[in-house]
């Protein structure tokens, strides 16, 4: 019987998206979130006329947005403001040195000739190779589902797989085109972004810092909030139903299916199809019945996780630019203690924002909004590490950092400071172990090996965002929703 119903569990991109989707093709779609407001991870924090985006700060890869909100019916460039970042990054050095990423092929050849001589063909080279991986990772990889073993353990798919170097490790692979470890680093450090250490994701990655160059690195006005604003738009138009503060605290199943979901205040709903955007670990450990699929997917690796500091600022520095990057010589060892150690590295690498240098309405007139990210390690099962001191040995570690660039009296200017820990990515979006990129992009978590879409149970059960098929990110939350809500339709025509 063709469904009429379907609850989406979480507001976040995945499921707004597979939410306008659903709705469009004529089923009654209804969003549970269990916080006040949309966007899960894709945050935003306002207090005294500083706006700050909690979570992710980096439009990257726009083409896959421009093509996603083609396939919602609309036109990305008519509802985002958007302006291109370019120098992409500052990145800053622990002995003082720096690089401004930037597509200007002028300046990175002077900039990186000066680093070490002959590089910038090495650099030429690898953005040849980025791109390669690009085009393969996107057709091959990522606009496509995986719904049984064959749809990827086939020839074409293993063949275009190994072209994209899936066994080399992505920090390995530099020595092809850098002796310089400065340029090692600047050109995987990016890999953070998919919740893995440069020492263990595949080669394959390189695909970013070149969209990175290539396609460019983008701000909405308004900040990255803007596009949970403009899905919202579009859901609202689709008909899609919005119940805020509604924690679901059960999935109802029988044998073969989800019967509706049970929520935190005792209420029941019914619907035809369940679809979970909650992180997808979190739904099996908390919201469905315990069974061997729990304890496997307890095994799986997890991302890292991230103490940020959210600053109101009562003057502006203007010399720090929208994203600056310090990154640690230490390099390596910084990966290890986040990854082995699940702690903060004792010389960090770390990243600051700056949004009012792209849009002045992100502070008050002559103030500054600040962010500083500085990963660290997930939370542990015994629950031993002590948030508060290495909270406090972070902020410290941003302020010695910015120093280096003249910074020195930030601390007496701040008005105002919220912080994240693990414990509050973990509470405020439901992501297991603090996780802020869910389960982790490892060669063996990807594609047809990553959790699927669909649970293999529950016939109507579905799942999309970060922690299932295609992965982490934005765009690829988007590229998610669109693809499970296709198959949602063609299982249940
Ligand atoms: C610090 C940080 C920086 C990032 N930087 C970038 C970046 O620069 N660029 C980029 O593209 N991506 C970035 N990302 C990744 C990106 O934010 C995520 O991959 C994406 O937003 C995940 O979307 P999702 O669809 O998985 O949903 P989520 O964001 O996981 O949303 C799920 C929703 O479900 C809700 N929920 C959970 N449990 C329940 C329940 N029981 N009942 C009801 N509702 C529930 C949650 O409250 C949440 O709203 C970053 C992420 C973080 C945390």
């Amino acid at each position: 019987m063709k469904p009429q119903s379907v609850i989406v569990i979480g507001a976040g991109i995945g499921g707004i998206t597979a939410a306008i989707h659903l709705a469009r093709s004529g089923l009654h779609v209804t969003v549970l979130e269990k916080n006040a407001h949309p966007g899960g991870r894709c945050d935003r924090l306002s207090r005294s006329g500083h706006h700050f985006d909690t979570g992710p700060t980096l439009f990257v890869m726009p083409l896959l947005y421009e093509t996603e909100f083609r396939l919602l019916g609309t036109s990305m460039h008519e509802r985002l403001e958007l302006q291109r970042v370019d120098p992409t990054y500052h990145l800053v050095f622990d002995d003082g040195s720096q690089l401004a990423l930037t597509s200007d092929l002028k300046s990175m050849h002077e900039q990186l000739e000066t680093i070490q001589a002959g590089s910038f063909q090495g650099f030429l080279r690898y953005l040849q190779e980025g791109e390669h991986h690009y085009q393969l990772v996107l057709d091959t990889l990522v606009n496509r589902d995986f719904r049984k073993a064959s749809d990827f353990f086939n020839i074409q798919t293993l063949a275009a797989s190994l072209r994209i170097k899936p066994l080399t490790h992505h920090y390995r692979n530099m020595s092809a085109y850098f002796n310089e470890a400065h340029l090692k680093s600047a050109f995987t450090f990016q890999d953070i972004y998919t919740g893995l250490s440069p020492f263990e994701a595949p080669a394959t990655f390189s695909m970013m810092p070149y969209t990175e160059l290539a396609h460019g690195v983008w701000y909405p006005k308004g900040g990255m909030y803007s596009i949970v604003e403009t899905l919202m738009d579009l859901a609202r138009q689709a008909g899609v139903e919005f119940i805020f503060n509604s924690a679901v605290e059960r999935i109802e199943v029988n044998a073969t299916h989800a019967r509706g979901v049970l929520l935190a205040d005792g209420s029941r709903l019914d619907a035809d199809i369940v679809l979970a955007n909650a992180d997808l670990p979190y739904v099996y450990q908390h919201l469905l019945p315990q069974d061997r699929l729990v304890k496997a997917l307890a095994r799986k690796r997890f991302s890292c996780s991230a103490i940020s500091f959210f600053w109101g600022v009562d003057k502006t520095y203007e010399d720090l630019g929208p994203h600056t990057l310090f990154l640690a010589d230490d390099y390596r060892e910084n990966f290890e203690s986040i990854d082995r150690d699940l702690s903060l590295p004792t010389n960090p690498s770390l990243y600051i924002h700056a949004p009012a240098r792209l849009d002045p309405s992100m502070a008050p007139p002559g103030q500054d909004t600040l962010i500083a990210i500085v990963p660290v390690g997930r939370l542990n099962e015994n629950g031993e590490q002590k948030w508060d001191e290495l909270r406090d040995k972070a902020r410290q570690h941003v302020f010695r950092r910015l120093r280096a660039l003249g910074i020195t009296d930030l601390e007496a200017h701040i008005k105002f400071e919220e912080t994240y820990t693990p414990l509050a990515w973990a509470k405020r979006y439901n992501l297991v172990n603090g996780s802020t990129h869910g389960l982790s992009h490892r060669l063996t978590q990807m594609a047809y090996m990553r959790p699927s879409n669909r649970h293999p149970h529950y016939q109507n059960l579905y799942f999309v965002g970060a922690s299932t098929h295609p992965g982490t990110g934005i765009p690829t939350a988007m590229v998610s929703g669109r693809l499970v809500s296709r198959r949602i339709q063609e299982e249940h025509p």
